[in-house]
């Protein structure tokens, strides 16, 4: 992640492994290799879940935080193996002041993971994340939008605005935007809503408070590929006719958008 924690980790941890690419080799390649290490590993191995607290928690999908200083070669190993999936970060061995959250799909008899994010534990920049990776077998599935969300709702706990750590990768831009895109559209959408008059009401500066308005009641998505996914209006009937004494405003900002709609 950070050219500077690696250089700061230079003393109090083990040195890297010699040769990555050998390993990285070894690792993609030596199928055979690989079945065998695991049998002689799993035979040993005690560990069911991520070795940390249970945060998050929907069906059999759970976001587990884990201390990087308190599961360190956990979370060096988890790092390396996210980096085979990342182009451009650097990857580092300390891992001491960041926090994991991992999510994980059970199975019956232990939770394997899909993907994670890691976060500083003291950003003097709010951001509320810095890698983020969905391993590959479960890209395209929502489980990206489900972590990020989840980082906007650790910077909304610790009442800050929060933001990813830049540059973005190429893969990180593409989901943020597809992110905030819908983000804005369910926003735009809720507006729509005879409910939304409080949105246009506080957007266009006539309301006197900016409480979060009431909510409308919505239906959930039935759970499919393992989350809720967002919520969505009852979209049957077509969208009513914006209250008259009610204007849109010129413009606005979309964090301003998202906090009239109560969505942050
Ligand atoms: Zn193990």
């Amino acid at each position: 992640m950070r050219k500077k924690a690696v250089r700061a980790a230079a003393d109090d941890v083990p040195s890297p492994p010699a040769a990555p690419s050998t390993l990285v080799e070894s690792v993609v390649f030596d199928e055979y290799a690989i079945r065998a290490c695991l049998h002689v590993h799993k035979r040993t191995c005690t560990y069911t879940h991520p070795p940390g607290r249970k945060v998050y928690q929907r069906g059999a999908h759970i976001i587990w935080e884990v201390d990087g200083a308190d599961a360190k070669l956990y979370a060096q190993n988890l790092c390396l193996f996210g980096k085979l999936f990342m182009d451009h970060k650097t990857v580092f061995y300390d891992v001491s002041p960041f926090v994991f959250y991992i999510l994980t799909d059970a199975t019956s008899q232990f939770d394997h993971v899909l993907g994670f994010f890691s976060k500083e534990k003291v950003s003097y920049d709010d951001y509320n994340l810095a890698v983020i990776i969905v391993f590959p077998p479960y890209q395209r599935k929502g489980y990206g939008t489900l972590l990020m969300e989840y980082s906007y709702y650790l910077s909304r706990c610790a009442n800050v605005v929060g933001t990813p750590e830049r540059p973005l990768s190429e893969l990180g831009l593409k989901g943020y935007i597809a992110f905030w895109s819908a983000h804005l559209v369910r926003t735009l959408q809720k507006a729509y809503t005879p409910e939304g008059a409080d949105i246009r009401a506080i957007l266009a500066g006539t309301s006197t408070t900016l409480a979060t308005p009431q909510r409308p009641i919505v239906k959930r998505r039935r759970a499919q590929r393992g989350w809720a996914g967002e919520e969505r209006a009852e979209v049957a009937q077509p969208p009513p006719a914006l209250a008259a004494d009610v204007p849109w405003p010129t413009h606005t900002t979309l964090a301003r958008l998202a906090t009239a709609a109560g969505l942050r």
